[in-house]
């Protein structure tokens, strides 16, 4: 699998509370919130968190629920130390982590990071923006074009590490040759309009070239914010069935 990732303060933040994990087969981004630098702090202990439950993958039946327990933990270790520390206190982070296991991308997600499939052209979102905006369009109070301008667009109904427990959605997604999966946080949503990104996505090029790409279109709209990017390209070797072994080729069989 290729893969680039990218971070960026923007051009208006002072700080760069984002962060991501990229350790194959598990990548992730996150973006933390809280003031005096807590969001740093959160999204970098969410991502520690996940780094270590998922040092080692089960079988492939047993990934969400390990998903689950992994996002669970983040939130209880987040949750933990921002009723420790004074300056901490209210920290949370979104996360959004994909695992890859030969065809399939398991996708933990919570909070308004997102992450797409790129595919023949089109691109997908994968997962469901837990905030305000996103409720309302489905009640249908907004319209999605009034909901990616509305005043109160950042504010989340759900997040990590702000409750002792957390709801978390987990998803699974078939992908090809060829498909692209891009884990993205609001930095870049806000910025770009999905057609915007389809276009960048489209070339074929090295992926770390495009996460670059799509940060640069990002600031020059105006970089109001952290942005944080990890584009995956599923080849054709990351989807194929382990081989049998020799003497199974040999002699036929399944
Ligand atoms: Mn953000």
């Amino acid at each position: 699998m290729r893969f680039g990732v990218v971070s960026d303060i923007g051009r208006q933040r002072e700080t760069n509370e984002d962060g991501y994990l990229v350790r194959e087969p598990v990548f992730a981004v996150a973006d933390g919130m809280g003031g005096h630098s807590a969001g740093e702090v959160a999204s970098a202990i969410a991502l520690a968190t996940i780094k270590e439950s998922l040092r080692a993958i089960p079988q492939e039946e047993a990934i969400p629920d390990l998903l689950i327990k992994s996002i669970e933990k983040a939130n209880a270790v987040v949750f933990e130390k921002s009723s420790i520390e004074a300056e901490q206190r209210g920290m949370g982070t979104t996360l959004t982590v994909a695992v890859s296991l030969k065809h399939n991308f398991y996708i933990g997600h919570i909070g308004d990071s997102r992450a797409y499939l790129f595919r023949d052209g089109k691109l997908t979102q994968l997962t469901e923006d837990h905030s305000l905006v996103a409720e309302l369009v489905k009640e249908g109070v907004l319209s999605p074009t009034e909901a990616e301008v509305h005043p109160q667009r950042s504010v989340l109904t759900r997040a990590l590490g702000i409750e002792p427990s957390v709801q978390i959605d987990v998803s699974v997604t078939d992908v090809k040759p060829h498909d692209k999966i891009l884990l993205a946080t609001d930095g870049l949503t806000a910025m770009l309009s999905n057609s915007e990104i389809a276009e960048l996505l489209g070339p074929q090029q090295d992926p770390q070239r495009t996460c670059q790409k799509l940060v640069d279109v990002a600031n020059e709209h105006g970089g109001a914010d952290n942005i944080t990017v990890v584009l995956l390209e599923v080849d054709q070797q990351s989807v194929q069935e382990p081989k049998a072994p020799w003497w199974k080729r040999i002699l036929g069989g399944p």
